[in-house]
């Protein structure tokens, strides 16, 4: 299919053919005169199922007419419709300029938002799927693409979760007893890099305030010594706040705990102000983590050159992609701050991650959100688990090194979603 005649099946065609209208002094459609033979491969449909995890997970599929398709993941949710407008702007498109449909993506999506939330979010995805692709027609892994790995097994850190009686006193289901005993657990599966949420409600409080109560912060403290005590000094250790506090009371807790050395506190206060995350920072020797919700090299920005955190959560399914995550942990690389990237994906995002980590020097653990997702390990048809001793080995196969199994798939699909087609 030649490039700029597009499937007729699509809701978004004419919307699409708008935006080449309106942005057609920048054509970043596939240039035809730089087409070599062997790259003479075309983009011939994009497809997205939503799978349901314990998130929607966006999983994607780009088919070529060379007879390899890529393998990519959007996250949250609602991305999928966003794929399904880019699609029509994709197909007859190279799948081997990456960079250029990245940005091709981006400036179609740009009355949407493009460098922002859902439609970044759809770029991310749709852009590990033509990495995956790449891989596969050149047969080199995609951490190869990015420029060759300073690791061969990429640590994995393990999100967990206490409190298991939702009718209970909230004092007795998150008590420092219940975060000790799960820490322990897992420190026994092989992790030695975890963390849990702090944020927990433990009393009657006017939370539009986003201030806590002498006690309630202390009990914060209680539960962040049980779990240190209980897994000794050595794992890495991380509490999440999820933006839920002011600056003062923010900074209490990130004081109250230093004793503990955790890797970091995640998002104390709202994601927006600059000055606000500073303030915490600069207050405390406890590290101060932030960024998944932050998209593209230019957001994380200003939390660098203000010196605003001490260490960034880029999310790779939702940033911007692979090569948009080296960029932004370039960048932190020279500001001397390390990553730790946010990940709550299915095994294909979370394989892309381990790729896009093996090839930055400051990436130093990566999330697993699913533990208790009993079938996560089913999805990519493997013999062998992925994630053992608490880390991931790089593939050295082709691409991501990752393939779905396709009635795994099917099974825990969305109401209303079909496989991604692959079985055909
Ligand atoms: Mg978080």
């Amino acid at each position: 299919m030649a490039p700029g005649t597009e499937p007729t099946d699509s809701k978004y065609r004419g919307l699409v053919d708008d935006m080449r209208g309106g942005v057609g002094w920048r054509d970043l459609r596939t240039p035809d005169a730089r087409r070599a033979d062997e790259r003479d491969v075309e983009i011939t449909d994009v497809r997205c199922v939503v799978v349901e995890g314990n998130f929607p997970w966006n999983l994607i599929a780009v088919e070529t007419d060379a007879g390899e398709y890529g393998l990519g993941e959007a996250f949250p949710g609602p991305a999928s419709e966003y794929v399904a407008f880019l699609r029509p702007g994709l197909v007859g498109e190279n799948p081997f300029d990456v960079d250029r449909l990245v940005e091709h993506m981006t400036q179609l999506l740009s009355g949407l938002g493009g460098s922002l939330g859902y439609s970044q979010a759809a770029v991310s995805g749709i852009e590990t799927a033509l990495i995956d692709v790449v891989g596969k027609l050149t047969g080199l892994p995609a951490y190869q693409l990015m420029g060759g790995k300073y690791r061969d097994a990429v640590r994995i850190y393990c999100d967990c979760h206490a409190g298991d009686a939702p009718d209970a006193d909230p004092r007795e289901i998150y008590s420092p007893e219940s975060y000790a005993a799960v820490a322990r657990e897992v420190v026994d599966e092989g992790f030695d890099a975890l963390k849990f949420d702090l944020d927990v409600r433990t009393e009657a409080a006017d939370t539009a305030t986003r201030r806590l109560s002498n006690d309630a912060v202390e009990h914060k403290v209680e539960v962040v010594r049980a779990v240190r005590d209980a897994i000794g000094s050595s794992p890495a250790l991380g509490f999440d706040l999820h933006w839920n506090f002011s600056v003062e009371t923010a900074e209490r807790i990130a004081r109250g705990v230093e004793d503990a050395d955790l890797a970091w506190l995640e998002d104390p206060v709202p994601p927006e102000n600059v000055d606000a995350h500073r303030a915490v920072t600069d207050s405390t020797s406890t590290p101060i983590l932030a960024g998944e919700n932050i998209t593209r090299v230019e957001g994380f920005l200003p939390f660098l050159t203000e010196q605003a955190v001490d260490v960034i959560a880029p999310d790779l399914q939702k940033a911007g992609g692979l090569f948009e995550f080296r960029k932004i942990a370039t960048v932190a690389d020279a500001f001397d701050v390390p990553v730790a990237p946010h990940n709550i994906s299915s095994p294909i995002g979370t394989m892309a991650s381990v790729h896009a980590c093996a090839t930055v020097p400051n990436a130093f653990a990566l999330e697993y959100h699913a533990r208790e997702v009993d079938w996560w390990d089913d999805l990519h048809g493997r013999d062998e688990p992925l994630i053992r001793d608490g880390e991931i080995q790089v593939p050295e196969e082709p691409g991501l090194g990752i393939d779905l199994d396709p009635d795994v798939v099917r099974e825990h699909a969305a109401p209303g979603e079909s496989g991604l087609g692959l079985e055909e």
